[in-house]
């Protein structure tokens, strides 16, 4: 029987498994003033033979040049890995969110603003990455202090969907969230270690992430309809127990699940009428049409969601784009 000490990081969580006779940490960890301090105290202790970051997000990726100095191995999925080298929001993929933008069919100004929320997000991302300091605590002060993001190369860079890290305990890719998002799952245990997949409080919106612009023809990652597929494939796991990357583990694992995906559908119905009520909208009209008051103020957090449960949509064959118009099918 595998077991399993719940290490709390300020708004994280990490998890150290033992099973088998090998350990296991879900998670590096984020890099704020203390954290280290924390976990310097587990490898005193109980080494880990391998970390896994079940994404390449700062909050859950950000300590894994700290682990790697400590002779400790990371894994990430390999299509993460543009975060872990400090190449997120890179040139490439902030002219293709620039182009998003302006296809979106926003009005000047609302497009200047969305522009400039771009650049200040670039600007704390690359802050993170090349800051020797920790910064202040950030406006949600979720961290004690701002968070650092030491760029690493994972010493194991997973690939398969299914990988194997310790006996009787697996990584499952499960994109959405990330492009190369992971769960791992302890079978025998029916414990399922969710990163951001799934948390106890609050479905995440998988953010609009578009991280190659070939010339001339831009690549966007559809996150929510993967997103939702894994959700599925993760259904299927009949999981007893959930162990989140945020928050408490809890139980009815199930329920949360259809929740959440129920939540999702529910939407999807909203932007279809929608859509059905606004034929020929662009993707700002719609989103316009569906959150009025709300857009202006969270502009990419709405767009994020409608672009989202269109890409569902479309996929569905039950709507269709054509010179940045939306109709229904
Ligand atoms: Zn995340």
């Amino acid at each position: 029987m595998a077991s399993v000490r719940h290490i709390r990081l300020a708004y994280n969580s990490a998890y150290l498994i033992e099973s088998g006779g090998e350990r296991v940490l879900i998670d590096t960890g984020p890099d704020y003033r203390g954290a280290r301090e924390v976990l310097a105290a587990v490898v005193a202790e109980s080494p880990p033979g391998l970390v896994v970051a079940t994404h390449g997000h700062l909050d859950h990726a950000g300590l894994g040049h700290w682990w790697q100095e400590q002779g400790i191995p990371v894994a990430l999925h390999g299509e993460d890995m543009h975060y872990s080298t400090g190449h997120q929001l890179d040139d490439d993929e902030l002219q293709a969110l620039e182009g998003f933008v302006r296809e979106s069919g926003a009005p000047t100004d609302v497009e200047r603003e969305a522009l400039a929320g771009l650049a200040a997000r670039r600007a704390w991302a690359r802050q993170a990455v090349e800051t020797r300091d920790y910064r202040p605590a950030g406006r949600d002060a979720r961290w004690p202090t701002g968070l650092r993001y030491e760029p690493f190369e994972p010493r194991r860079v997973l690939t398969e969907e299914v990988t194997a890290i310790a006996p009787g305990l697996r990584a499952l890719v499960a994109p959405g969230h990330t492009p190369g998002n992971l769960v791992a799952f302890a079978e025998e245990e029916g414990w399922l270690f969710s990163g951001d997949q799934l948390l106890p409080e609050i479905t995440p919106t998988p953010a609009i992430q578009r991280f190659q612009s070939a010339p001339g023809a831009p690549w966007r990652f559809r996150s929510l309809p993967r997103f939702l597929e894994s959700l599925q494939r993760i259904r299927g796991l009949d999981a007893t127990r959930c162990y989140p990357g945020h928050g408490e583990p809890f139980e009815r694992v199930t329920d949360v699940i259809d929740a959440n995906l129920g939540q999702a559908e529910q939407r999807t119905t909203r932007v279809h009428e929608a859509l059905r009520e606004n034929g020929g909208a662009t993707l700002y009209e719609l989103a316009e049409a569906l959150y009025p008051r709300a857009l202006r103020k969270r502009f990419w957090q709405i767009i994020s969601t409608v672009q989202g449960h269109l890409d569902v949509l479309e996929e569905a064959g039950l709507a269709a784009t054509s010179g940045g118009r939306w109709a229904a099918r």
